[in-house]
């Protein structure tokens, strides 16, 4: 290994966290096990990939993670799932967001385009994952999320956040009616694309969600790649029938 997953591994002292890619060997070191479009490292179940690829590309990531690996079945809520002692691994949970003091087991969020946004504040022991699409983030599901790592003792002015690889605001274009009522909620989502037409910037927007919330602008990462410009990533925009990568987290 490994240069491309150091260059996707995100930095936050005493937590280990990765935005995977479409490549098993660039991302944990190991070739993943789907094919096609979902080549190699699909890591998303219900894509139209093989279970069983996608199952043991999941074990190579919780290989990799040096522990279990929860997910939630994502429907673009504000919902946020505590990973919590009686955390059942096997079951479906609706959320779109994980919060944990553990230090045994990681949460990941699945994405193609929308925002996989990892939280820690290592000092108080305390991680989230986020899955902030359009819909989610109007939602509000960073500031849900934010708001369970404070009722867990964490500190704003100690958290950091890695805001991961997703469309970016030149690319993700929308209609203008949707770029309107989105930016009337929140301004920093206005963009556009190349060409002139209307966009929305959802980086921007988690990013004033996180200055707002009380962290360090130093303390936020949001220099990863766009989906729909970097091949490396799967793109539901860029690609239709494609897989997913994931954001994930584990305190050490
Ligand atoms: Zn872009």
């Amino acid at each position: 290994m490994i240069s491309l997953s150091e260059a996707s591994a995100g930095v936050i002292p005493g937590a280990r966290a990765i935005f995977t890619t479409k490549s098993g060997q660039a991302s944990v070191g190991r070739k993943g096990a789907s094919r096609e479009a979902f080549s190699d490292f699909n890591l998303g179940l219900h894509v139209g990939d093989e279970d069983t690829a996608v199952r043991e590309n999941r074990r190579l990531l919780s290989d990799y993670l040096g522990a279990p690996v929860a997910f939630v079945n994502q429907t673009h809520s504000a919902r946020v799932a505590e990973v919590g002692p009686d955390w059942d691994f096997a079951a479906v949970n609706d959320a779109d967001a994980l919060v944990t003091t553990r230090r045994d087991v990681a949460l990941a969020i699945m994405v193609a385009d929308c925002m996989p946004i990892l939280l820690a504040d290592t000092n108080a022991g305390v991680a989230a994952a986020v899955h902030a699409g359009r819909v989610g983030f109007l939602g509000e599901i960073l500031p849900a999320a934010i708001a369970e790592m404070l009722r867990f003792g964490a500190l704003p002015e100690n958290m950091r956040a890695l805001i991961g690889p997703s469309m970016c605001g030149r690319c993700y274009e929308v209609p203008q009616q949707m770029h309107d009522e989105a930016v009337a909620r929140v301004p920093e989502l206005s963009a556009r694309t190349p060409r002139g037409s209307y966009s929305l910037d959802l980086r921007a927007g988690a990013r004033a969600q996180l200055v707002s919330a009380g962290l360090a602008e130093s303390a936020i990462d949001d220099s990863y790649p766009c989906t729909g410009e970097a091949l490396e990533y799967f793109s539901y925009r860029r690609e239709n029938v494609t897989g997913r990568f994931v954001g994930a987290i584990r305190l050490l």
